[in-house]
């Protein structure tokens, strides 16, 4: 009702609202933010569809919309020329240029449109960031971003460490990998709905490093975890050979702690892998359950002379409180996950920790009510968890309040 008696009334008050200068500088940015009529267009032929039929990276038939004929764009000597008149007349982008430039960026614009997101600097995480132009390239359009902080130039990425054009790809054959689609088969699956033929090992060194970016995140995140673990190892085959893979997690989150690949199954590794643990979890446990390997009574001796008392519940199985169940349940996981890959090959510890974080970070859990053992936003998704890459940067050389 109030607004109804409003309308139409514009008080003095009203006009001079102070509005912060950094406020209108940003805002002076979008309003500048013009599309091109030939822009435009070549949108709305994208947005037609079954108008652009590619050949190849560089060579693509674009419907003329006038006419019933094709016009030929073509990637040649460091840029994108068409056979129409327009652009023979002009020697500049034409739409069906554009159709072809925002054909190529799809991928991008999906990305930067998934999660409603301030964009933030990879430098310095600063989220006063202004659009510096875009540059047409082979692979589409690539806007440029300014940091007003730092004054540093970057493109859109998907963390602090990946950029560029590739982004969606490397997060979908990550998430793919991860939920135990093959190498074979995500490139399958990239091919049938972006029309883009990737080799396998690309593929692998996209989920390799992307599992890098992950681990540097997860090592600064400190898990919540209650004071009974949960420790088993399982034989796994990699490259042909017998390892062992050893497993710590929390019985009341499942947080999946610590995991660790050897050749061997003594003393040595069972100590490793609980000072793993307990680095990770920023905390020692006060009981441990185990099948009851020898090697873990030594471990946990050994952690008992630097000071660390943990009281040692093996042959599990008698009550029921203590057993094994979940640790066992977790290397069936990870049992049907290799699998499904054929065993493991290169690179082995790395992509197992990458499906460790997919368990504790991404995964949702039936019997956690959907979600995963450890919550790092709202929305449990790599694209938050990559992201946190900046805030790490970010913090890296500040010192500490209580310092
Ligand atoms: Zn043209
Ligand atoms: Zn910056």
């Amino acid at each position: 009702m109030l607004v109804v008696e409003c309308q139409g009334r514009t008080t003095s008050s009203e006009r001079s609202i102070s509005i912060p200068a950094s406020a209108t500088r940003n805002l002076k940015k979008v309003v500048t933010r013009k599309f091109s009529r030939r822009a435009l267009r070549g949108l709305a032929i994208v947005a037609t569809g079954g108008q652009i039929r590619r050949v190849n990276d560089r060579l693509f038939f674009v419907k003329s919309q006038t006419h019933y004929r094709e016009h030929r764009v073509e990637w040649s000597d460091g840029g994108w020329s068409c056979d129409c008149e327009d652009y023979l007349n002009r020697k500049r982008d034409c739409k069906h240029v554009y159709a072809v430039l925002y054909a190529l960026s799809l991928p991008d614009i999906l990305l930067a449109n998934s999660e409603a997101l301030e964009r933030s600097c990879p430098y310095c995480g600063s989220n006063d960031v202004l659009r510096d132009g875009s540059r047409k390239n082979k692979f589409g359009i690539v806007q440029i971003y300014l940091c007003s902080t730092c004054g540093r130039k970057f493109r859109e990425g998907i963390g602090g460490e990946v950029k560029g054009r590739k982004a969606l790809f490397m997060l979908l054959a990550l998430d793919l990998f991860c939920k135990g689609v093959s190498l074979r088969d995500i490139r399958n699956h990239i091919w049938q709905i972006y029309n883009v033929t990737v080799p396998t090992s690309t593929i692998h060194s996209w989920v390799v490093k992307l599992t890098q970016v992950i681990l540097k995140v997860s090592g600064k995140l400190e898990p919540e975890v209650a004071d009974r673990w949960l420790a088993d190892e399982m034989v796994i085959n990699v490259n042909g050979k017998r390892m062992y893979l050893w497993n710590i997690i929390d019985y009341k989150t499942r947080f999946h702690i610590a995991s660790l690949l050897s050749e061997s199954r003594g003393e040595e590794e069972a100590c490793r892998v609980l000072t793993e643990a307990i680095r990770v979890a920023g905390k020692a446990p006060r009981e441990l359950v185990t099948d009851g390997l020898a090697s873990y009574k030594k471990g946990i001796q050994r952690a008992q002379k630097n000071g660390i008392r943990i009281k040692h519940i093996s042959n599990v199985g008698i009550t029921k409180e203590a057993n094994n169940n979940r640790i066992e349940r977790r290397h069936g996981g990870i049992r049907t996950w290799i699998r499904i890959k054929r065993g493991m090959k290169e690179r082995a510890g790395e992509l197992i920790a990458g499906n460790v974080a997919y368990y504790n970070f991404i995964r949702p859990h039936m019997s956690l009510g959907d979600e995963p053992p450890c919550q790092i936003s709202e929305t449990n998704r790599w694209l938050s968890l990559l992201r946190k890459t900046i805030d790490i940067r970010r913090n890296v050389g500040k010192p500490a309040d209580n310092e």
